[in-house]
């Protein structure tokens, strides 16, 4: 994988969120359980839980579940799915690519009108359905330049299609 630790955790913070990938870095280095992780973070019991669901339900995690003879109770030993991180970046970038080549798509091919007070953005053949009289407050609906959004969305695509590149790079 071409890319820096700098890069993945960035990745996986979109991915996750912040608090999530700091559990996740708690248990890089070796399998901890949950009750290895709360001495480690700090964190309630239940948001630990929480996170850990959300890193299993991304595929970052997974555990071994040992039963406790005398308990009876399960103790579950979170680890880091390290191998499989380059491919869940990578369908997260993919997929989100789809939609920023999905919204280029329709902020080429409308004619957008915004209401001068600003609460709604419509394209024209809506915007001309309401009279180009916002729906929201009644005022007028002017036609707006989306080449802002445009350019940004062109920036935005090719950033992931270079991560991409990087990504598969040895
Ligand atoms: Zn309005």
């Amino acid at each position: 994988m071409g890319l820096n630790y700098r890069e993945v955790r960035k990745v996986l913070k979109e991915i996750v969120g912040e608090e999530a990938v700091g559990v996740l870095e708690t248990c890089k280095k070796k399998p901890l359980t949950d009750e290895e992780i709360l001495k480690k973070t700090g964190l309630q019991l239940n948001t630990i839980r929480s996170l850990l669901n959300k890193l299993h339900f991304a595929g970052l995690v997974d555990y071994n579940r040992e039963k406790n003879e005398k308990t009876n109770w399960f103790t579950y030993t979170w680890f880091v799915k390290k191998d499989k991180i380059p491919q869940i970046i990578k369908d997260y970038w993919e997929e989100k690519l789809k939609k920023l080549e999905a919204r280029l798509d329709d902020e080429s091919s409308y004619y957008y009108f915004e209401c001068v007070n600003g609460c709604e953005r419509l394209p024209f053949e809506l915007a001309a359905e309401y009279d180009f009289k916002c729906p929201e407050c009644g005022s007028e609906m002017k036609h707006i330049s989306n080449k802002k959004v445009i350019e940004s969305t062109v920036s935005e695509i090719k950033e992931i299609r270079k991560n991409l590149k990087k990504l598969d790079a040895k």
